[in-house]
């Protein structure tokens, strides 16, 4: 392949290497497809040729790199090439007969219920399923509760709605007894909406069916609003959480300008990765100093934050502190069983450290500044945020990734997760999402745009 740079070199790729996923027709004695697209025969929408995606289309992961003097791309892993997702012309399941389950599990994140619906309407209008259902709370419903059944009737509004309609739970993870209730009800084809630890226990649902040799396909939809999964763009909610996470931060300045010495301290989510705390600091511009998990921080001394807010109380006699949740943890101390505490899914719980900072910068006050006013108003938005319903670029990305989940679906793929990678939606392993995790690149252009806004410190001890 050759292509022409801006000054009219040619350079050359070096081979693509395709992540390839796993289809039903691998494991399955009997691996019939069950004939052609059903939208082909829609009497109103006729597809055209560039509606349907060919098997050998796809989406490349890595789109900025840097040209060697003779013209290649240095590293083979700018050249991961993944399936590109759409319908296909031929489709494997047989709508009329098929029988589709959705779950929700982990933590809410606004969305997905409109993930939910598309899914619901998605697969009723585009492909004529009629017998889809939801698993109630989690994990744990596919063995202890019956499932409902799902129409475009009972889902129509679901995209207002913040939460999600099945509910969702932690724990109660049992492979035999989740992928006998899938045998038992007959579901052929599963869509799981998770987070991180969900789409582990998604891989392990997709390895026991495939170990059983059933004709059931498996999708995985990532919830995370943290945007904490590798390979994909972002997920959904996260614009979401940005935007809501806009009014916390501006009531934080409005209380910080208007006292003396006056701190605004918001504690955002992001228990491993710093990205709504960036992205809400860069679009906000009324933070002086944003704190995340991927750097650490430390408050005493040459290069403090003491230090530095007491420079910026002393220039504007407020400041506006922004913290993720999964910054600091090492920093505070810890009762024993504090150190043992973990959720129903065995998950480390995070102390506050919003809570934790607010203290601190009152005792530093109070024992540097005695005589002077100062005062610190602590925002934490977590649960405000999470349940508000998408907004509308979250709604459109969860309308986008559920069809596309579907399409994948039919068209017998399986043990994949749909997300778009440099804006192109594609599948990818739920193996490879898994392994991959997406934090703040610290040592990248994009963490040092942040310190330049903020002119905050490295925090790099001396
Ligand atoms: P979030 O952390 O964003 O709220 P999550 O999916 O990571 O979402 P968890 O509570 O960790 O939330 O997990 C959700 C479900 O996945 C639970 O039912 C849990 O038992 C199950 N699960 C978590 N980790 C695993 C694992 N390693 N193997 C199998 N199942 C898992
Ligand atoms: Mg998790």
């Amino acid at each position: 392949l050759n292509v022409h740079s801006d000054d009219h070199h040619a350079f050359s790729f070096s081979p693509v290497t395709l992540q390839k996923l796993p289809h039903l027709s691998e494991y399955l004695e009997d691996p019939q497809y069950a004939g052609p697209n059903p939208l082909d025969s829609n009497p109103f929408f006729h597809p055209s040729d560039g509606f349907y995606m060919n098997s050998s289309d796809v989406v490349l992961r890595h789109i900025v790199s840097r040209l060697s003097p003779s013209g290649t791309l240095d590293s083979p892993s700018h050249h991961l090439a993944y399936i590109r997702a759409g319908p296909r012309k031929n489709i494997f399941f047989d709508p009329t007969a098929t029988r589709a389950a959705i779950v929700t599990c982990g933590g809410l994140c606004p969305g997905m219920n409109t993930v939910l619906r598309e899914l619901v309407v998605g697969l009723w209008d585009l492909y004529g399923v009629r017998q889809i259902y939801g698993i109630k709370a989690g994990y744990r419903g596919f063995y202890s509760t019956p499932p409902v059944e799902l129409s475009p009737k009972m889902v129509h509004n679901w995209h207002m709605r913040g939460g999600t309609v099945l509910g969702t739970s932690r724990g109660g993870f049992d492979l035999t007894k989740i992928v006998d209730g899938i045998q038992n009800h007959g579901f052929d084809q599963v869509y799981i909406i998770g987070g991180d630890g969900t789409m582990r226990g998604a891989i392990k649902i997709f390895e026991e069916i495939r170990r059983r040799k059933l004709r059931v396909g498996v999708t995985g939809i990532p919830k995370t609003v943290d945007n904490d999964v590798g390979i994909i763009d972002r997920s959904f909610g996260f614009q979401t959480a940005v935007e809501m996470a806009q009014q916390a931060i501006h009531a934080a300045h409005v209380e910080a300008e208007s006292a003396v010495n006056g701190i605004g301290l918001v504690k955002l989510m992001g228990r491993n990765t710093g990205h709504i705390t960036l992205h809400a600091t860069l679009s906000s511009r009324d933070v002086d100093c944003c704190l995340i998990p991927e750097t650490g921080f430390y408050l005493e001394g040459k290069g403090g934050l003491f230090e530095f807010l007491e420079q910026r109380l002393k220039e504007r006699g407020h400041a506006v502190v922004v913290i993720a949740e999964g910054a600091g943890q090492d920093l505070i101390p810890r009762t024993k069983s504090q150190e043992e505490e973990r959720d129903d899914s065995g998950n480390r719980v995070f102390l506050d450290v919003g809570a934790w900072l607010k203290s601190e910068l009152k005792k530093w006050w109070d024992r540097d500044h005695p005589q002077e006013l100062f005062t610190v108003k602590y925002i934490d938005p977590t649960y405000m945020i999470r349940a508000v319903a998408a907004n509308a670029t979250d709604n459109l990305y969860c309308t986008l990734v559920a069809h596309s989940a579907i399409h994948g679906v039919m068209a017998g793929y399986t043990g994949f997760v749909t997300g778009p990678i440099n804006g192109n939606h594609a599948y990818i392993p739920l193996i490879d999402v898994a392994q991959t995790k997406n934090e703040v690149n610290v040592k990248d252009h994009k963490w040092e745009w942040v310190r330049s806004v903020t002119n905050q410190p490295d925090f790099l001890k001396p």
